[in-house]
Order: structure tokens, then sequence, then C-alpha cells
């Protein structure tokens, strides 16, 4: 199935970012924040999204995007009820 860059799933309350992506600098620290709650990172929001979705529904950091991200199948059960999340 093609992606149709709706961006839903870029409003999914948790997306995490491993420890050595953000060591790394694979993904930018800006858009990251640590979850003290797990002590795991996650994608930092604002206005309900991702802080790297920008308003034209692309991905601002897609060469860096995590591999939470890379690893999200269009099509997959995620993609299509993405939609119910924003
Ligand atoms: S929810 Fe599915 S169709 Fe929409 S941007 Fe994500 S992968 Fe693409
Ligand atoms: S990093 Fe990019 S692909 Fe991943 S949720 Fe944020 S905007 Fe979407």
């Amino acid at each position: 199935m093609k992606c149709d860059k709706c961006g839903d799933c870029c409003h999914i309350p948790i997306i995490q970012v491993s420890l050595k992506e953000v060591k790394t600098g694979k993904v930018p620290k800006w858009a990251v924040k640590l979850c003290s709650y797990k002590l795991k990172y996650v994608m930092r929001r604002k206005n309900g999204r991702c802080i790297a979705l920008n308003d034209e529904n692309l991905c601002s950091i897609y060469k860096n995007r995590p591999a939470t991200c890379r690893n999200f199948e269009p099509g997959c059960s995620g993609c299509t009820q993405g939609r119910t999340w924003s």
C-alpha cells in the first residue's frame, strides 16, 4: 500500500526513540524528550502531533527519523487505525 501522506501516524501519542539514536545524534536532540516515567526517549509533541511534522504533513527530519517511524509500514493496522487518533 502506498503512503498517502495524511500524517496521521505522526499524531500517535508516544513515538519511542532509542537511547542510541539520541546519543549518536541520529535523531536530533531538539525533537526528543526523556519520558521520565519509563526512562525512555520519545518524540516531542506540539499541538497534538509530532514536533517534526511540518505544515504540509511531511516529516521535517525524514532522513533522521527514528526507527519507530522507519519501521511503520503504510497499510499496517496502525496506519489504517491512525485516522482515529487525530
Ligand atoms: S497513516 Fe499511513 S497513509 Fe497516513 S502518513 Fe502514516 S503511513 Fe502514510
Ligand atoms: S519523526 Fe517524522 S515520521 Fe516520525 S512521527 Fe515525527 S514527523 Fe512523523
